[in-house]
């Protein structure tokens, strides 16, 4: 059994936060091992819960049409939550519920070695930029090292909003493009060229 797998089955008995109580499944994520993107979500809805998937209901349909946008399906990606457990009636997860969860998720990260980082809705964003906010932020990338976090606005929230609905197709329009920069990015580290800063912005439209 892969890490992945044995972290799966350890997330699916969880019982650090209240969110095991309300749970059919808890919806530990899904997608190949060695995924270049890894898409956040925030958490599972009712499909989610009685499956045990992640983004199956209506955002996950949106989810998907937006990947064929890029020549992608939700197989070639990782997709998982800032918390593994479905809030009681879709709440939002709270604070405490997060922090239990995210060790759970920087394992993932840590096993999947994701490149780029998408992350949907405010949630998930705030832990790689925190106090930053999304309306502001959205589809502008920043890079920590050799992994670009991408904030996107949560498909949710483009399908109750449409005047968001643009915006986030536009914002997964630029994904291939960011690819791209990865294997810049790539060259740059296995050439020993100077290294970009820490933290650079990119002309996607940058944050500060
Ligand atoms: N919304 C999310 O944030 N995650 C899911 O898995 C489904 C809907
Ligand atoms: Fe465990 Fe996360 Fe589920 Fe809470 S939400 S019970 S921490 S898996």
């Amino acid at each position: 059994m892969s890490e992945l797998t044995e972290l799966s089955a350890e997330i699916k008995n969880c019982q650090k936060c209240i969110l095991s109580q309300g749970r059919t499944h808890a919806v530990p994520g899904e997608g190949p091992e060695n995924a270049d993107i890894m898409f956040i979500g925030e958490g599972p809805g009712f499909h989610e819960d009685r499956q045990g998937r992640p983004f199956v209901g209506a955002a996950g349909k949106f989810l998907e049409e937006l990947l064929t946008k890029i020549d992608l399906s939700r197989d070639d990606v990782y997709i998982t939550n800032v918390v593994k457990c479905r809030p009681p009636g879709n709440r939002d997860p709270q604070a405490e519920e997060i922090e239990a969860c995210q060790p759970y998720l920087d394992r993932q990260i840590e096993l999947i070695h994701p490149r780029l980082i998408v992350t949907l809705g405010r949630f998930s964003m705030q832990r790689y930029f925190p106090g930053a906010s999304i309306s502001r932020i959205h589809g502008q990338a920043k890079r920590i090292g050799s992994v670009l976090y991408y904030p996107m606005f949560h498909p949710a929230a483009a399908l109750h909003q449409p005047r968001w609905r643009p915006l986030v197709e536009e914002d997964i329009l630029k994904i291939p493009e960011l690819l791209v920069k990865l294997e810049d990015i790539e060259e740059e580290d296995e050439t020993g060229a100077p290294q970009a800063e820490q933290l650079s912005l990119f002309d996607t439209g940058s944050w500060s």
